[in-house]
């Protein structure tokens, strides 16, 4: 499979359709971070909004 490594985005993700296995890189051009807690304090708090799970 050919994937697209963005070296500006490392992911250990392996779950994520758009990780690219056997380099800890996001494939996608840009990811959405966000967060579902109204006041985050720690690292805990965000998410990553592009994960997909893989199929
Ligand atoms: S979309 Fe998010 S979770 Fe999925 S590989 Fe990219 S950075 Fe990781």
């Amino acid at each position: 499979m050919d994937c697209k490594a963005n070296q500006s985005i490392g992911c250990t993700v392996t779950q994520c359709k758009h990780h690219c296995e056997t380099q800890n890189y996001c494939s996608l051009d840009k990811i959405m971070v966000g967060t579902h807690e109204s006041n985050p304090t720690m690292k805990q708090c965000t998410d990553c909004d592009s994960f997909e799970l893989k199929q």
